[in-house]
């Protein structure tokens, strides 16, 4: 496992010091994140790695996830969609089968740690237990609220409204709230078997085993098998270009513990795909990091065409490989990508099929935007940056109402 003397090979001495200047103030503060899958999307991601680094830091953290049923399952997905702008909101019922699920995991569940950290909207509701404990309760927003649904927000808002502070991951998802709101973008883990650096022979011979030629330069889009992320967009915009370039397309996915509809997505791209050598839809399991890692590296293009996005940590992971990426201009993901400098952002199938071809034909340019679009990364959007946002967060949840805060 990295350490935090590791990282400064990409984020410098400077900011590591400064990680361990800030948590000097915290030393011995317990730290609990709450979330609702172990394995499977961004924020498992980030967790499976920061949570051991708080610990180097000497904040004693634990990392619980909240356990559900399927019932619970499908009426936090209609939750997700509909605070991403789905009309369809959700049923009576569904508001019933979580406030049993989270008082079912209430009586298993320590919530007295110093800061209790709880992600998205699945576990939000534990919040209503925090009665008189004295400790901080923080919610991290992983979506984007800017479309959300008035029925279903409606119902989480006065929960969030019990918490000392919201965090956000950009400014357009602010809401009208009577608690603070503050603005942390995620991050990668440069040191993770996501991201760490493969050499050429490596990369080709997981790819060997994966059963994915290489004959041809790839096109790949590397998402949960979710409507959100547009798979059938991809592929109708592939397939537009197929005749006048030389690729071949990749939709790499997999399926999270906390998302039902996965399955039938992913049967709709493998419908949708057909028999097309020059398609190639894979399923992979959750854990399948290096994986991941080596057909990032091996693609001359990735895509990231979602319709709706919390951050997209997807899009950070090819930058950081110094690939092109063709990324809708949703949610977090216009923060990574300035269009035409670090990357290029789309509104439309038309347009990804577009950038698609302009990219493949033009491989200078992909390859200064893929530069840039690592650069960028590395400012912005490493672990160690994500890090000294949360410690500093604390330290003002900590000192709430004091105008400075003396280190
Ligand atoms: N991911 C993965 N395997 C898959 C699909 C996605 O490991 O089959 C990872 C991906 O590399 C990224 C995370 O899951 O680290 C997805 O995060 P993102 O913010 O892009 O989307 P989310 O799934 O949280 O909506």
């Amino acid at each position: 496992m990295a350490s935090l003397e590791d990282y400064k090979d990409f984020a410098g001495a400077d900011a590591v010091d400064e990680l361990r200047l800030l948590a000097q103030r915290l030393r011995g503060r317990t730290l609990l994140h709450v979330n609702s899958t172990a394995v499977g999307g961004g924020v498992a991601e980030i967790l499976n790695r920061m949570v051991p680094l708080f610990n180097e830091l000497e904040m004693p953290a634990r990392w619980e996830v909240m356990k559900g049923g399927e019932e619970f399952y499908a009426a936090t997905k209609k939750f997700h969609n509909a605070l991403h702008g789905d009309p369809h909101g959700a049923s009576p019922r569904d508001f019933q089968a979580y406030e049993e699920a989270t008082d079912e995991n209430l009586k298993g569940l320590a919530l007295d740690s110093d800061f209790v950290f709880i992600h998205d909207p699945q576990p939000a509701a534990l919040v209503k237990k925090r009665g008189e404990l004295k400790n901080r309760w923080l919610w991290r927003c992983h979506i984007d609220l800017s479309h959300a649904d008035p029925g279903v927000w409606g119902f989480l808002r006065p929960y969030v409204e019990r918490y000392d502070a919201c965090v956000i991951s950009s400014p357009a998802f602010a809401q009208t709230l009577s608690i603070p709101q503050m603005l942390v973008a995620p991050s990668i883990d440069p040191l993770s078997d996501k991201n760490r650096d493969l050499d050429d022979a490596e990369v080709r011979l997981i790819l060997e085993r994966l059963k994915i030629p290489l004959d041809k330069p790839l096109v790949t889009q590397v998402s949960r098998f979710d409507r959100l992320k547009d798979p059938l967009g991809v592929i109708r915009a592939f397939r537009s270009i197929q005749k006048s370039v030389r690729a071949r397309l990749l939709l790499v996915g997999g399926s999270a513990d906390d998302d039902p509809e996965g399955a039938q997505v992913y049967r709709e791209a493998l419908d949708a795909a057909g028999s097309d050598e020059d398609i190639l839809v894979l399923s992979l399991p959750p854990t399948s990091h290096l994986e991941i890692n080596a057909i990032q590296r091996a693609s001359a293009v990735i895509l990231q065409k979602s319709l709706r996005e919390g951050f997209g940590l997807t899009v950070s992971e090819a930058l950081w490989k110094g690939k092109p990426v063709i990324a809708g201009a949703v949610g977090g993901i216009p923060q990574q990508i300035m269009h035409r400098r670090s990357g290029v952002l789309v509104h439309s199938i038309e347009g990804a099929a577009y950038w698609m071809r302009q990219l493949l034909q033009q491989p200078d340019f992909a390859r200064r935007l893929g530069q840039n679009g690592r650069e960028h990364v590395r400012r912005n959007f490493l672990l160690t940056r994500h890090l000294r946002d949360y410690l500093l967060l604390f330290l003002s949840a900590e000192n709430r109402g004091s105008d400075f805060i003396r280190l």
